[in-house]
């Protein structure tokens, strides 16, 4: 510390407007360093549930019951009844066997652990046999290769990219084989001349052969979203009524919830689950438990789930209204940004993210921003000292409103990011 302040002292100017300066940038630099460094931002982006932005915004219900169990003691592995030891899957186990109609259910930090634990717990040392259509990498360094790698068990490929039928698996099956493992070919299609294995012809053969499947879905949607403007996908219900031994997906994708990995599915297997020592490692806290739950909770209580849970609400937005919260952004951002900017509303595309649906288009409305001497670059870094995060489509900046469901918000953003600038000198 001594030396430090020696050495500062020695860079002390001489004149007075740098002293200040000095002085002003010292109690900037003070104010930022006791800002945290997760911010509220403005997701723009059109996409949906973005990953790099947190996923899931949560409902009400599970911000409230978050807020709880964080000023409070509770019953996280504390069987109230007894007085024992409980089991911290219990809080949400019964909610999740209704929803998906399995025998059993547990949850872990996230999809990519539950996958990693399933494939540890009943194939280490073994075989497990995967399609080469289905052999898939997810962003963020998830790849099912090296999931396999690491959960110790071996992979073996059948089939081709395109094509893998139902002899490729049977084939492949022999006394070392653990498991068959369907993968949902999540933020990918293979179009053409292709050919996959439905799950209950795998379920066929693997009953036939005494191997089980797994089924890692990814988003994991609970209901029917086509009913939100969303195109058709895979209910997690469905594939355990088809007969998947286990089924993997995410809490904070289609769900709507905070970051988790849910397995369901035959009791045997869960509870083997349950007993690997990865279980304490990869385990939930009572915040996410306490989200969860309460986000489960809404569907089953809810005849409307997307009144409450933001992810859907944001799904069933119709365009005009979209294109109403784009004209009010324009109106907003205008005054802010003065004449020398253009704003014009524009037909856009939203994303639903995260790997889910990658070639189906959520159709949306999107404030084109441009300036006669600013680049597009330029303009998305003015707007992200805002925290306001756009996108750049054909060489403009552009705000998705699909996910600004306040435009409002826009202008707090905007004001705030502005007294920042005036600070900082616009240095950055
Ligand atoms: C998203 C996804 C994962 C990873 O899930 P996380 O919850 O992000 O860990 C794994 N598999 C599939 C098929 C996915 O879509």
């Amino acid at each position: 510390m001594r030396a430090t302040l020696a050495a500062k002292q020695s860079e002390v100017p001489h004149d007075r407007n740098a002293m200040l300066e000095l002085i002003a940038r010292a109690i900037t630099d003070k104010a930022a360093a006791d800002q945290p460094a997760m911010k509220p931002v403005i997701n723009a982006t059109g996409v949906v549930l973005h990953t790099n932005l947190g996923r899931a915004i949560l409902a009400e219900a599970a911000i409230e019951a978050l807020e709880l169990a964080a000023r409070s003691t509770v019953n996280l592995d504390f069987d109230l009844a007894r007085g024992t030891r409980g089991e911290r899957d219990d809080l949400v186990e019964p909610e999740l066997l209704e929803l998906t109609g399995a025998e059993a259910a547990t949850v872990v930090n996230n999809n990519a652990a539950a996958v990693l634990i399933a494939l540890n717990t009943l194939a280490e040392g073994r075989e497990v046999i995967v399609s080469r259509g289905e052999l898939i990498e997810i962003g963020g360094a998830f790849r099912i290769p090296d999931v396999m790698a690491k959960s110790g068990a071996r992979l073996h490929e059948v089939g081709t990219t395109n094509r893998t039928h139902r002899e490729d698996y049977a084939r492949a099956i022999g006394p070392d084989t653990a498991l068959v493992l369907k993968v949902h070919p999540s933020n990918y299609r293979i179009v053409g001349f292709t050919s996959e294995v439905a799950l209950d012809e795998l379920v066929a053969l693997g009953r036939e052969r005494g191997v089980p499947v797994l089924e890692d879905l990814g988003s994991g949607a609970l209901i029917d979203l086509t009913g939100y403007g969303l195109p058709r996908e895979p209910i997690v219900a469905e594939r355990v009524a088809t007969g998947a031994d286990l089924v993997t997906f995410s809490g904070d994708k289609l769900l709507g919830g905070p970051q988790a990995g849910l397995i369901v599915g035959r009791r045997e297997l869960v509870d083997r689950i349950r007993t690997n020592p990865l279980k304490r490692a990869l385990r939930c806290d009572k915040l996410t438990l306490a989200a969860l739950s309460a986000t489960l909770r809404v569907y089953l209580r809810s005849g409307e789930p997307a009144a409450e849970l933001p992810t859907l609400r944001i799904f069933n937005r119709s365009v005009g209204e979209i294109r109403q919260a784009a004209g009010r952004a324009r109106d907003i951002l205008a005054e802010r940004l003065g004449p020398e900017f253009t704003l014009e509303v524009v037909e856009s595309e939203a994303e639903i993210g995260s790997g889910a649906m990658p070639v189906e288009k959520l159709e949306s409305a999107a404030l084109r921003i441009t300036h006669p001497e600013k680049s597009p670059e330029t303009i998305a870094a003015m707007f992200r000292r805002a925290r306001i995060i756009g996108r750049i489509t054909n060489d403009a900046f552009h705000l998705d409103m699909r996910t600004v469901e306040d435009p409002a918000a826009l202008a707090v953003s905007f004001d705030d990011g502005a007294n920042e600038r005036r600070h900082q000198g616009d240095q950055k």
